[in-house]
């Protein structure tokens, strides 16, 4: 299976906790305004990556990865697959970094609230194996630039396994 890629980034500080590989994936319907990549929209924009590929790069970086775009879950049955991959080559290849980086691996964000994201089969599926969604579209009149790790307020850091859970979305504790 193939992603659409616009670039990778490894040593990036901005996208969550750590220093993390960010993969910066290709469309987007949500068209906030203010969008500070509105090239990114471009379902056909950015270039054709094989998951096993993606996988190779991300493990060879030994750091947690984020799913930005974009917005990943515009193209959310490859997310499903690669995540699913992912998850399982880190258990292998890193059991002792996991330690370090707490339960989040794998972040993603996205311009779908949480609330839609679980209405939504394909989209449930594509977050199953992610760690962490900052959820929601960028609202200019919302924007705050002492937020961590996001854009405007209504943006919620969430803890994916905690919120599966409990059926409703749990903010993630970034003590
Ligand atoms: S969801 Fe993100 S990439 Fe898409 S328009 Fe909004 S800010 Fe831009």
């Amino acid at each position: 299976m193939l992603l659409r890629v616009i670039d990778i980034v490894a040593g990036t500080s901005v996208d969550g906790p750590h220093l993390r590989t960010s993969i910066y994936l290709a469309g987007c319907i949500h068209h906030c305004p203010g969008c500070h990549n509105p090239q990114s929209w471009d379902p056909s924009g950015g270039h054709l990556v094989a998951i096993d590929d993606l996988l190779d790069i991300i493990v060879r970086e030994e750091m947690p990865v984020t799913l930005s775009g974009g917005d990943p879950l515009f193209q959310a049955e490859g997310v499903a697959a690669l995540t699913h991959l992912l998850k399982d080559r880190y258990k292998t290849s890193f059991p002792s970094f996991r330690k370090g980086w707490g339960e989040a691996d794998i972040w993603l964000y996205t311009g779908y609230r949480w609330e839609q994201i679980v209405a939504t089969p394909r989209l449930l599926d594509a977050v199953r194996n992610v760690d962490v969604v900052v959820d929601g579209p960028f609202v200019q009149s919302l924007r705050d630039t002492t937020l961590l790790f996001r854009g405007s307020s209504n943006q919620r850091i969430i803890d994916v396994a905690a919120s599966l859970a409990s059926g409703s979305a749990i903010p993630l504790s970034l003590d």
